[in-house]
């Protein structure tokens, strides 16, 4: 094992720690961009991380030398003394030969993305076969109360049909018709399988997928009702980064069109079946730099949740917006509402009114 090797098999954990971040679940404020809630995620398994809120990812040794501010030589050196036993077995040996390190031949080192990078082609595939299957599926108990659940919460058909939700009939059959198809590490790369190798909606079956160009690049999982136990009512892919929820919907936007931007994907449809172009974020926690330039064009009013996460994220989008000259303001729901789906079920009336049953 050479000395790269070595230094990356150091937890990642481990040298956050050392560094003095403040990691608490995997998870730390982000060094590289300003934010008052945590939005770097640091990833075990593979000594890597990834921040939600600007893009920027690397591993170990990126983080030590961009928080060292060290070249990655002497990152690697520093790390090797400080980490690796008997590095003075390299050091003396190799002293000639560390310069030539290339930063570009240091494994699991991912060039920042100035761009959103685009989902893998395999990725999409993945999840659309995954909606094909689910589609195939006959309806049963379960469908039927997905369906209804979704009337109640006063989505028409044709919003159900137009936003594509569809609902896991029979999870066995659906996790073993992908395993027919697909590797098992594509599929846990894909973020649809855990490291079990499980489907990871066992308890979320109502699944939002979420379009860019036709083309499904996430998921997102939902329990039907309120969640049960242990669980959280969403459920989101396993390392892979959120996209806008609806994003296509801004290539067909007027100049200063208002565009509603919500917090949960439930409430942009809810505004798009009112006649309203709306985005969502998927979660008032991620907003990503590169997201802002879709909206150039438009006027943005933010329609966040009635929470504190909802009115921090208000502040700090705003910030952002008006920094890169974005026409937004933003709108509060009224406090007895939770969020925008809740306020439009509400307040236009009931759903035998609306002629939903
Ligand atoms: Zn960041």
């Amino acid at each position: 094992m050479n000395l790269l090797d070595e230094i990356n098999q150091i937890s990642i954990l481990q040298v956050a720690e050392d560094l003095g971040l403040d990691v608490s679940r995997h998870r730390m404020i982000c060094p590289f961009h300003e934010e008052d809630t945590p939005s770097l995620v640091l990833y075990p398994h593979t000594n890597s991380f990834y921040c939600f809120g600007c893009a920027k990812t690397g591993n170990s040794i990126t983080l030590y030398s961009e928080i060292k501010q060290l070249t990655i030589k002497d990152t690697i050196r520093e790390m090797g003394e400080e980490y690796v036993v008997g590095f003075q077995k390299y050091s003396s040996k190799s002293k000639k030969k560390l310069p030539t390190v290339n930063v570009l031949n240091v494994p699991e080192i991912r060039k920042v993305q100035a761009k959103e990078k685009p989902v893998e082609e395999i990725h999409s595939q993945i999840y659309e076969t995954f909606r094909d299957i689910c589609l195939q599926q006959s309806s049963n108990e379960l469908s039927q109360a997905t369906l209804i659940y979704l009337k109640t919460r006063g989505f028409t058909d044709k919003t159900l049909k137009d936003f594509r939700v569809f609902a896991i009939k029979d999870y066995a059959d659906a996790s073993w018709g992908l395993k027919q198809r697909f590797s098992t590490l594509d599929l846990q790369e894909s973020g649809l399988f855990n490291e079990r190798n499980n489907l990871i909606f066992y308890a979320h079956p109502l699944i939002i997928p979420y379009y860019r160009n036709g083309r499904i690049v996430y998921l997102q999982g939902r329990v039907v009702g309120p969640p049960p136990e242990k669980h959280g009512r969403y459920q989101f892919l396993h390392n892979q980064s959120l996209t806008l929820f609806n994003a296509d919907i801004l290539e067909k936007t007027k100049i200063n069109e208002t565009v509603y931007v919500t917090e949960g994907a439930f409430d942009c449809m809810r505004l798009v079946q009112d006649g309203k172009v709306a985005v969502s974020l998927g979660t008032a926690n991620v907003f990503k730099r590169e997201w802002a330039k879709l909206f150039q064009r438009v006027n943005v009013v933010f329609y966040l949740d009635n929470d504190k996460a909802g009115h921090r994220a208000a502040d700090e989008l705003e910030k952002i917006f008006t920094h890169f000259g974005i026409s937004c303001s933003r709108k509060n729901l009224p406090a007895a509402y939770k969020d925008v789906n809740d306020y439009y079920t509400d307040k236009l009336g009931s759903n035998e009114q609306l002629g939903l049953f």
